[in-house]
């Protein structure tokens, strides 16, 4: 079938074709509508991270119809919406799979793209393509409310942000603090918001406010002004901090409350300037990290999504578009979301 992708971390992003497995009996296949663009994908295309095996097909915020079930599938029928996130495989028998936190599976889950294929043995491929193939235990069922394509991003970038909303017990009340207005940024802001925190952004420079106030947000400060800074101080219960390239932490660590938590869900890598222990200590305050969902919590954010009538802000692009949109991606040029028409690639 038809997909994106690259051969090589240098390459540029181009049409190629790929085999998918066929349908097994506990399979859902799913005709591909829309793809959210993660800054996941960009890092696996140009192996940022090592380990990219290419061809690459990146893409994890997938919304489209079913066109085919196994003859064991009972969740689906085709003609069904369904989404597919970051994971579409995992062990199913250690302590995290049996407790829903298949993101964190012991010997590691499948993921969307990049992954291993248990099938076929080679690498899987994402949602810049025509069709997924995935068990139907991976896939999730979308509110009928909600618009497909603004939905998309929630698959990656929604459930990143409520997971630790909800692991850190985020309701009515909870002071909820906010580092970075992006893709994640954003939707951290909608879903505290809509569990009935107070929601305040921190920014860097001026000129968001009226965007982070019409998404939800009470209050906007800048990290960069010390006064706005002091007036938080003790404040927050909980910090999402979304920034995705390597930043000074400890200088929110003072605006948490005692066993306030600062939750890292948007960097990977060592910390520099090295976190100081002392404002921890001497607070009971915690410093740590959270990567996506499971598929039960994945579920539960989609039916709150649907009763919040809750999407992300995206800007539509077609297929051939996606290299200019990694470079805006790059520049933080775009609110909030690119989504692909996947229509583009099939036409
Ligand atoms: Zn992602
Ligand atoms: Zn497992």
């Amino acid at each position: 079938m038809k997909a994106f992708g690259t051969q090589a971390a240098e390459a540029p992003l181009k049409q190629l074709h790929i085999d998918r497995r066929a349908v097994t009996p506990k399979d859902v296949e799913i005709d591909i509508l829309y793809c959210g663009v993660c800054h996941s994908d960009l890092h696996t295309a140009r192996n940022d991270w090592g380990g990219t095996i290419y061809p690459a097909v990146p893409g994890h915020e997938i919304v489209g119809r079913v066109t085919a079930v196994g003859s064991e599938v009972t969740k689906f029928k085709v003609g069904d919406i369904a989404a597919v996130g970051c994971l579409v495989d995992s062990c199913r028998e250690c302590s995290s799979c049996k407790r829903d936190l298949e993101q964190y599976c012991i010997p590691g889950f499948t993921g969307t793209y990049n992954g291993k294929d248990k099938h076929l043995g080679t690498q899987t491929f994402g949602g810049y393509s025509e069709k997924v193939v995935v068990d139907e235990h991976f896939v999730l069922k979308v509110p009928a409310n909600l618009d497909l394509a603004a939905t998309a991003p929630l698959l990656c970038a929604g459930i990143t942000t409520w997971s630790p909303l909800k692991h850190w017990n985020v309701g009515k009340d909870s002071k909820v603090a906010v580092v970075g207005l992006g893709g994640l940024g954003h939707m951290a802001i909608k879903l505290a918001k809509a569990l009935g925190a107070h929601v305040t952004l921190f920014s860097r420079s001026p000129g968001k406010e009226q965007d982070a106030l019409d998404l939800g947000a009470d209050q906007v400060i800048i990290s960069t002004d010390k006064s706005q800074m002091s007036s938080v101080t003790g404040k927050f219960d909980l910090i999402i901090d979304t920034v995705p390239y390597i930043h000074d932490v400890n200088h929110y660590i003072p605006s948490l409350s005692i066993n306030g938590t600062i939750v890292l869900v948007g960097y990977l890598g060592p910390l520099d300037p090295m976190l100081n222990s002392v404002p921890m200590i001497l607070g009971r305050k915690s410093v740590a990290g959270s990567v996506i969902g499971g598929i039960a919590e994945t579920q539960e954010m989609l039916d709150f999504c649907g009763e919040h009538n809750i999407v992300s802000e995206i800007e539509m692009i077609k297929m051939q578009d996606i290299n200019e949109a990694y470079e805006r991606m790059l520049k933080s040029d775009v609110r909030y979301r690119f989504v692909i028409d996947m229509a583009s690639l099939k036409g």
